[in-house]
């Protein structure tokens, strides 16, 4: 798919649409409204893209601005969790581990080529694990080495159109999309 095409993507929305009463689509406007303008994320930075994720969230790029603020250090009172960097399969059960401790409904972005595949350097070694999604299951994948935190902002975006086309009606299950 080229860039023009992606960048008018509205399948997220037409899905929305797609039926449902007034009272629970208004009800599921309203919390999805406000969930999806509190996404707090607990980092998970092992290498340089947490650079990346740092910088988008200091003064300059400022992803407070899109209610993706307030990194927690606890995954109690996470919603996301942004995996940035290179996953050892020594480190795997400790992401699962914090995967599992954080409340439904709860999220995961991929940041960069080594969470999404393994890395452009480290793909072949032993110990680096091919893809954080073998581990937990991954809601939007932002590609780049590193990606720059406009990318990273965009994918909060994204996750953000994700969260509105919920309903309380579906529950989302949280290892819906585990590979
Ligand atoms: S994707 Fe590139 S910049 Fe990001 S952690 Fe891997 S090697 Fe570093």
């Amino acid at each position: 798919m080229n860039y023009e095409e992606f960048e008018d993507n509205d399948s997220l929305e037409i899905f929305k649409k797609s039926g449902g009463s007034i009272l629970m689509t208004s009800i599921d406007n309203l919390l999805n409204w406000g969930r999806s303008n509190s996404v707090w994320p607990l980092t998970f930075a092992t290498s340089c893209c947490g650079i990346e994720m740092m910088a988008a969230g200091a003064s300059r790029h400022d992803f407070a601005r899109f209610g993706i603020e307030v990194y927690r250090a606890t995954p109690r009172q996470a919603d996301v969790i942004v995996v940035a960097g290179t996953i050892v399969h020594k480190m795997a059960p400790i992401l699962k581990r914090l995967y599992d401790q954080m409340a439904d409904p709860k999220y995961v972005i991929a940041m960069g080529a080594c969470a999404i595949s393994g890395g452009p350097f480290f793909y072949n070694s032993y110990s680096v694990v091919r893809g954080v999604d073998h581990v937990i299951p991954v809601d939007v994948y932002v590609p780049g080495c590193p990606p720059r935190p406009e990318a990273l902002l965009y994918g909060v975006m994204q996750l953000q159109r994700k969260i509105q086309t919920e309903s309380i009606r579906e529950p989302r299950k949280a290892n819906d999309n585990l590979l």
